[in-house]
């Protein structure tokens, strides 16, 4: 044993292993949280041999692992088409179930349930016949020179490789743009967004609810209960309200924290869980609807906002957006409104986002893609993330077509196949 340690015992030397290659792949998506499903699904339906990994047992990402509940962003006419996986997702959940009626070119905010959710996204998967590991952990990349060639994951069947044509890194942390050696934008722990630990909360009057979904906490209770929640630094009652059966999900734990480092994710984590206990107390006090309301449950697990976006051909930034730039490749439309007038309007991310600097065959989609960190703050909602799969499988399925890389694309092509899809 002693040899396999390095001088100073600082260092375990793994000594080489082979690991059985289980897969044969035209596209790898990592990650089964909004950008991943859409991207599976897209990269299938377009003909793509398509595998999809997600480490947890179910399908849905911060929407159902941290509740979530709360999908931010507006269909414009144009963009309403049902062939859109995104579109039909939303569409099959609001027939289902949901707080909202979609109005087309109005809708900022629809609420839903979070098992609604992981049923249709894994049917959706599942007749795309898009090829699903769950609870698999990818580890690391198969990299030869510049060339992403496969993913390394782990589980209850111990380590495999699968190899693929093109990889897209939709794990949200950018984990495998992170093992193939991207460079990356990492803000200081005291500049991320924060932590949040979601509680689902029974026994609400959801008639006094309505009122309060998203409120700024109006001055009478901020006078009552300034000693007890400007601890947390809290200033709004925020609820996801799928108003079922008196319930709703409450987001207000706030934890900074640097969730890549496992010792600070974990005292976050308990921090997290000590919070929720003295927010209910000030729900059941002090907001109207929740005097006799109890805790459900806690999603399982925390909510991370921000950790890693990789360095990208472009980085997109705050004028970028505030401008609505449609030239050059500024092409993928985002899902977000920007609130001058409230009024819902979109803005467009350039492909480039999606490209690492300094390794090939790899797309990233999602809360990763590359920007500055004001105008990650517009790009993280659910619907920019869906478009953004969308947009990383349309290029991957292309390059495939091509064998090109995504680099190479010729952007004209990829704009038509995109305007195509819709
Ligand atoms: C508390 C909170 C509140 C929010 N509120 C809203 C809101 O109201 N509306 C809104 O639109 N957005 C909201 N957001 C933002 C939004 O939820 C996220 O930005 C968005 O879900 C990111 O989508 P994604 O697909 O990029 O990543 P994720 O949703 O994080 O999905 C990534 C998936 O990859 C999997 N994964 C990660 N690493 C690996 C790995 N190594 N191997 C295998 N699988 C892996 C994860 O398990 C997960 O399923 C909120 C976020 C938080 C945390």
């Amino acid at each position: 044993m002693i040899e396999v340690l390095n001088k100073m015992n600082r260092f375990y030397c793994q000594p080489p292993k082979k690991i059985p290659i289980n897969g044969n792949f035209d596209v790898i998506v990592v990650g089964g949280g909004p950008a991943g499903i859409i991207a599976a699904i897209t990269s299938a339906r377009r003909g793509c041999k398509t595998l999809l990994i997600e480490k947890n047992g179910f399908l849905g990402g911060t929407i159902t692992a941290s509740l979530v509940v709360n999908w931010i962003g507006a269909f414009t006419k144009e963009d309403f088409d049902l062939r859109r996986p995104s579109v039909e997702l939303m569409q099959r959940i609001l027939e289902k179930n949901s707080f909202f009626n979609l109005v087309i070119g109005k809708n900022q905010q629809i609420s839903f349930s979070p098992e609604i959710f992981k049923d249709i996204s894994l049917r959706m998967v599942e007749k795309a016949k898009v090829k699903l590991l769950l609870h698999t952990y990818a580890v690391d990349v198969i990299r030869e020179k510049n060339n992403v060639k496969g993913v390394i994951i782990e589980g209850k069947s111990g380590r495999l490789a699968f190899l693929s044509r093109i990889v897209i890194d939709a794990t949200g942390d950018g984990d495998i743009a992170f093992f193939s050696g991207v460079n990356f934008y990492s803000e200081p722990k005291s500049k991320r967004l924060p932590l949040t630990l979601i509680f689902r909360v029974g026994g609400v009057d959801t008639g006094y609810c309505k009122k309060i979904f998203y409120s700024y906490l109006d001055k009478n209770i901020d006078q009552k209960c300034k000693w007890k929640l400007n601890k947390f630094n809290i200033k709004k009652v925020s609820i996801f309200c799928p108003f079922q059966n008196g319930e709703v999900f409450v987001n207000m734990t706030k934890i900074k924290a640097d969730a890549l480092n496992l010792h600070d994710l974990t005292k976050a984590c308990i921090k997290a869980r000590k919070q929720i206990y003295k927010i209910h107390e000030f729900l059941k006090r002090y907001v109207p609807g929740f005097s006799k309301s109890y805790i459900i449950d806690t999603a399982p697990q925390i909510g991370v906002r921000e950790t890693r976006r990789i360095k990208g051909l472009y980085t997109l930034n705050q004028r970028d957006i505030f401008k609505v730039r449609k030239d050059e490749d500024f092409i993928i439309p985002s899902g977000f409104f920007i609130s001058k007038n409230n009024s819902v309007s979109q803005f467009y991310i350039p492909y480039r986002c999606l490209i690492p600097k300094n390794v090939d065959n790899l797309l990233v989609a999602g809360r990763c893609i590359s920007t500055s960190h004001n105008a990650f703050l517009y790009t993280r909602n659910i619907s920019t993330c869906m478009s953004l799969g969308e947009a990383s499988s349309i290029a991957a399925s292309i390059c495939c077509k091509k064998n090109i890389l995504p680099r190479n694309l010729d952007i004209d092509i990829f704009n038509k196949a995109l305007n195509n899809s819709k």
